[in-house]
């Protein structure tokens, strides 16, 4: 018997008038994610997309590699019989002799209609079969085993466990956005949640050095690389921060520094953005989670653009946070030693009700539209 990969979609497959679009994203994502295997010969039937598994297929990696494709519900390795019941009941039986169970299921699909009997019909014949042949029970809720058997096409494919995936939106249906990276937890998160919703990243942080370290820039280069797995390349702008921070420490006062360095960070974001045809930033700020992240203090710091700025994580708590970040292997690099340029020169205890008019107040007199541009022309670009 054949083996093949068997990837169902759920999400995409309901989308607007923009079906064709998306299943054509989805696939061209899965054989970019599965680019070192060589050609592949992949078929897109019936709300199915159909993978014959070749001799050089690592299946451990594909798993790896497939759970990473947004857009895919779950996929399973699955054996090709024939469309003959007798046939299935053989192939059944060789695949499942050896494994050890006592209680069992047959789910059964059949959406080809050629096909003389029913899923109902089909699955009390297997289940009947292996019922007497391998004197084993059923039991439809609290089974061992269950043995999947899939009508479709041309196929009929046997498969045993279903290997879930983070569905979503394949990467590239949805507009590129613009991720304030950091070296932190929740930056990276973020950006995953929002590739998850189709959307591509470009990356842009914000670098202190040589007040901070030279391997900041190599961190959060290396988180980069982790989040490319999702989107497979993606530019990241490292930018400059340290003088504007030097000229805010003579304007603001202490207990506003943070909110002052928020308001230049995106300023300068928001100036990449237009550069780069972005329409939106994203953040990996949570509600409440420390002082300038107080609705009042986003508030401030959101006034100083217009573009909209996309907070995934606002509702989450970091405990939700960090489970995201080690399932997708970006927590293991955020919590080594990292010092953000947004914890230098501030206070213990930062404002956490900013007033607004004070903050334009000190800002209506300085030049930060000549340090923000100094700023971009003397950032590094990265192809990563
Ligand atoms: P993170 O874990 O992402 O660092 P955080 O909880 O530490 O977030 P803050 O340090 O207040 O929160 O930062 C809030 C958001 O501002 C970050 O999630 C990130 O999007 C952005 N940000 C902070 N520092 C930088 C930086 N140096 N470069 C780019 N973006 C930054
Ligand atoms: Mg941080």
């Amino acid at each position: 018997m054949k083996q093949y990969i068997v990837i169902h979609y759920g999400e995409i497959a309901l989308k607007l008038g923009n079906r064709n679009f998306f299943e054509a994203k989805l696939i061209d994502n899965i054989r970019k994610a599965l680019k070192d295997f060589g050609k592949i010969s992949l078929k897109h039937q019936h709300g199915r997309i159909i993978i014959l598994v070749e001799e050089n297929f690592d299946l451990e990696l594909i798993k790896e590699r497939l759970q990473k494709v947004f857009g895919i519900e779950y996929f399973v390795f699955a054996y090709n019989s024939e469309q003959d019941l007798k046939q299935i009941e053989k192939d059944l039986y060789s695949l499942i002799k050896k494994k050890k169970f006592k209680t069992f299921r047959i789910t059964a699909r059949r959406s080809q209609k050629a096909f003389p009997m029913n899923s109902q019909r089909v699955a009390e014949k297997l289940g009947e079969f292996v019922m007497k042949k391998m004197k084993k029970k059923v039991d439809l809720v609290n089974f061992d085993l269950n043995c999947s058997i899939d009508i479709v096409e041309d196929y009929a494919f046997l498969s045993f466990a279903k290997i879930e995936c983070r569905g979503g939106l394949p990467v590239g249906v949805s507009e590129p956005l613009l991720c304030l990276l950091s070296g932190g937890i929740d930056s990276p998160v973020a950006a995953n949640l929002m590739q998850k919703r189709g959307a591509p990243m470009v990356y842009i942080h914000f670098d202190a050095y040589p007040a901070t370290p030279k391997e900041n820039s190599e961190k959060v280069k290396e988180l980069v690389k982790v989040l490319n797995d999702y989107q497979f390349n993606s530019k990241l702008y490292l930018v400059p921060f340290l003088d504007i921070q030097k000229e805010i420490l003579k304007i603001a006062p202490e207990d506003y520094r943070v909110i002052f360095y928020r308001r230049a960070m995106l300023r300068i974001a928001q100036k990449i953005a237009v550069q780069e045809r972005i329409l939106a930033l994203v953040t990996g700020e949570s509600l409440g989670q420390v002082a300038s992240q107080t609705v009042e203090n986003i508030k401030a710091i959101s006034e100083a653009i217009d573009l909209p700025i996309l907070r995934p994580l606002i509702g989450f708590n970091k405990e939700e946070i960090i489970n995201v970040a080690r399932k997708i292997k970006t927590y293991e690099l955020s919590v080594q030693p990292f010092t953000d340029c947004c914890s230098l020169y501030v206070p213990k205890h930062p404002v956490t009700r900013a007033d607004l008019n004070l903050i334009l107040a000190k800002e209506k007199d300085w030049d930060f539209a000549r340090l923000i541009d100094s700023a971009i022309i003397n950032s590094e670009i990265y192809k990563i």
